[in-house]
């Protein structure tokens, strides 16, 4: 079951293995309906939004949602993963922001087109890491989230 303790005690440790202690980051959890609302997306029934992250980097705050059934789906690193998922978008978000700038005088069509790639993008490099981070952790003998409850 995902709890506010383990949502919080993720965070705390991707804060510090991500050298993000300066920020302000909080918890939430929330249904998948919600987070879909959130992201005002529409998945389909394989696809479900494990999570999602707010930020405001002026004052280096930040909410991670984490999907309240995250426990019933197979996924590699369970909450962790995600939390360090989400934290890595904290990371790239001065990139994100940049190219949203370089290309705000495009037209809305191609600039949908250059976002949704640039999305994609971020999305398969921030995947890999955090997956890679989860992959050293066990590697190094550190327990799944899970093991240590
Ligand atoms: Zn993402």
């Amino acid at each position: 079951m995902i709890t506010m303790e383990r949502v919080m005690a993720a965070i705390r440790a991707a804060q510090i293995l991500l050298d993000l202690r300066d920020w302000n980051i909080k918890g939430e959890i929330a249904t998948q309906e919600k987070l879909q609302e959130m992201l005002r997306i529409t998945p389909t029934d394989d696809e479900k939004v494990l999570g999602c992250v707010l930020i405001h980097d002026e004052y280096k705050q930040a909410t991670i949602t984490i999907w309240d059934d995250l426990d019933t789906i197979e996924h590699y690193g369970g909450l962790q993963q995600v939390v360090f998922h989400e934290c890595l978008h904290i990371i790239f978000y001065p990139l994100a922001q940049t190219f949203r700038r370089s290309i705000s005088k495009m037209s809305n069509q191609v600039k949908d087109a250059y976002l949704w790639i640039y999305s994609l993008f971020e999305e398969q490099i921030i995947n890999q890491l955090a997956n890679s981070i989860i992959g050293i952790i066990y590697a190094s003998g550190g327990k799944n989230e899970k093991e240590t409850e």
